[in-house]
């Protein structure tokens, strides 16, 4: 049956037995788990020695939602995919490590975007408007700004859930360490991947965060934004009762640590620098000038990671289509041609799958996207709405590049 958006029209390819994931970070481990449960084989390779690597090696994880007054569609995905989580964690209480998280609005553009969520949404099973006097008794601190608390939002110990992943795995999967894929063919309905061994598989998944693999993914799409985090040890313990988001974000005392982050940088450098401690520090001095007080002069050390976002803060998931073949058959769009009759369906690499950019809500959007991936390559079913499939699609950049072409006209 013709799609109504053959651009965006899912794979069908012949059902896999052995799958490699390149790349072992938690998107990686996250296709791995929700695919062993689905009964895959499973090869999850990375070039690291010490697993989680990368962004992943993050020890502690906000998990909440992100809540928009209109529903857009990062908040469909991020939304639906918190209630996923939380739907899983439910067996594992021992992963969370505080509960409740209060988003304070720190600026107007805040203030006003929670009163649109709080007219516009019902989400009190979700979040709670609190006045400053609310969210100063929440958080066992003096607060000057009112906003959301989310009673169901959590701190996450994130090599803890990796490391349950993992083990839920069982024995189909199976994990090379210390292997760099350097490169890989298409052969006799294989995939043939080039590292120090020669691996092969049915089906190869990129779950690799960031560079490489050009010949396959449009890395145009890929945003670098590494982060730093300040881990704080104070002499005396601070009253602080929940995680505070503002411009930054602050835990309560996890083993008398606060976690102080997270800095956003728009280049691919991951050293420590003072600067971006300062930032965070600054930040947190506009909403708890005691807090900054008292962890400004305690000892800190940090630790920076790169996050991989895209330019619309979704992720990038689904077949690897195409490219050549993808432009040159939708390229009558660009004349506003969007008859979906005249095209055939979105080709794609056979076998071939991403899972990519989950920017700062990686645990969340990563798992979700195991689940999505799982779905398509086991019954061909997408499990997200339409709407979401095309707002997570590897191509979508390509479809607005050429209506921008259309001047806009559809
Ligand atoms: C400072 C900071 C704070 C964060 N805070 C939060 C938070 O509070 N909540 C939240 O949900 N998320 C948070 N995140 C985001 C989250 O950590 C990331 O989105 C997530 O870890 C990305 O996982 P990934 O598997 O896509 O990428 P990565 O963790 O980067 O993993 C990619 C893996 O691929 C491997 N690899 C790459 N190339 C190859 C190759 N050619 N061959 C073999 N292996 C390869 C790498 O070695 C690496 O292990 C934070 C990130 C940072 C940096």
């Amino acid at each position: 049956m013709q799609a109504s958006t053959p651009w965006y029209a899912p794979p069908i390819a012949h059902k896999p037995q052995t799958i490699a994931i390149i790349g072992a970070g938690l998107a990686g481990m996250s296709l791995a788990y929700a695919l062993t449960q689905k009964n895959f084989k499973v090869l999850l390779i990375d070039q690291a020695a010490t697993l989680p690597s990368g962004a992943s090696r993050n020890q502690v994880a906000l998990i909440k939602p992100q809540l928009s007054p209109d529903h857009n569609l990062p908040d469909q995905y991020i939304t639906q995919a918190f209630l996923n989580f939380s739907d899983f964690i439910k067996d594992y209480p021992e992963l969370i490590l505080s509960q409740g998280i209060l988003e304070l609005a720190h600026s107007k553009k805040l203030q006003m975007r929670h009163q649109g969520i709080m007219e516009k949404r019902e989400l009190n099973h979700l979040a709670n408007y609190v006045n400053s006097e609310q969210a100063s008794e929440l958080a066992g601190i003096a607060l000057s700004h009112a906003g959301l608390y989310f009673h169901n939002a959590f701190l996450l110990d994130v090599p803890a859930y990796y490391q349950t992943l993992q083990k839920l795995c069982g024995d189909h999967l199976q994990i090379i360490h210390a292997q760099k894929v350097k490169a890989l063919t298409h052969q006799d309905e294989q995939w043939l991947l080039q590292a120090d061994s020669s691996i092969t598989a049915d089906a190869v998944i990129f779950a690799h965060g960031y560079q490489g693999f050009e010949d396959y993914i449009d890395c145009n799409t890929l945003i670098p934004c590494p982060g730093q985090l300040s881990f704080i040890q104070p002499a005396t313990s601070t009253p602080l009762k929940c995680t505070l988001t503002f411009e930054g974000y602050l835990t309560p005392a996890l083993h008398g640590q606060h976690i102080l982050g997270a800095s956003f940088r728009h280049n691919e450098d991951t050293e420590i620098h003072a600067h971006d401690h300062e930032q965070n520090l600054e930040y947190l001095g506009k909403i708890a000038p005691d807090l900054k007080t008292i962890l400004g002069t305690a000892p800190s050390h940090n630790w920076c990671a790169m996050r991989v976002t895209s330019t619309d803060h979704l992720p990038l998931l689904g077949g690897v289509p195409i490219k050549a073949i993808w432009l040159k058959d939708y390229e009558r769009i660009k004349f506003g041609d969007f008859r979906a009759r005249q095209y055939p369906n979105c080709t794609y690499y056979p076998n071939l799958y991403m899972s990519l950019a989950h920017g700062s809500k990686g645990v969340i959007s990563s798992f979700y996207a195991g689940q999505i991936l799982a779905h398509l390559i086991d019954n061909k079913t997408i499990i997200t709405a339409p709407k979401v499939w095309q707002a997570i699609h590897p191509a979508r950049f390509w479809l607005r590049a050429l209506r921008s072409n259309d001047n806009g006209k559809n």
